[in-house]
């Protein structure tokens, strides 16, 4: 299947009707590794060169987010929104104090220290979360030339 047609059935499967927006914002999302405001997408679509507002990115993000396609957090102290595509996977971030980025982290120990807490405590644990601070990588290397 083409990409093109992927994501035209991602799009219809939740009920949403197929546009050359709706597709490049889904796109654009597929292919981040890490959560987006709408600003930055809005960027990445002018270097798309195809024509959209601010207004109509907040509007597909929004429909985005309420058909489950894309979920929409605010983390650390940051007062914008961040979207990023739900892939259904856990994970946590370490937000680099320097660059500001979101690094993804897929491992978890909180899942068994949960079910520990669970059966010694007699309760039920829904969720969690977890924001980490520090220096990405990049940022470590960086300062170690500096
Ligand atoms: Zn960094
Ligand atoms: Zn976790």
């Amino acid at each position: 299947m083409k990409p093109t047609e992927e994501r035209k059935k991602i799009l219809t499967g939740v009920g949403i009707k197929y546009s050359k927006q709706r597709d490049l914002i889904l796109e654009l999302l597929n292919h981040s590794e890490m959560p987006l405001t709408a600003e930055t997408l809005y960027i990445q679509i002018q270097a798309a060169e195809i024509s959209m507002n601010l207004s109509t990115v907040y509007r597909v993000l929004d429909l985005f987010t309420m058909k489950g396609l894309v979920t929409k957090n605010y983390i650390g102290d940051m007062n914008k929104a961040l979207y990023e595509r739900n892939r259904m996977e856990h994970k946590h971030y370490l937000i680099c104090l320097k660059c500001k980025r979101n690094i993804p982290i897929y491992e978890c120990p909180l899942e068994k220290f949960g079910r520990y807490l669970e059966e010694k405590m007699n309760i039920d644990i829904v969720s969690h979360k977890v924001e980490l601070y520090g220096y990405c990588s990049d940022c470590k290397q960086k300062q170690m030339e500096a």
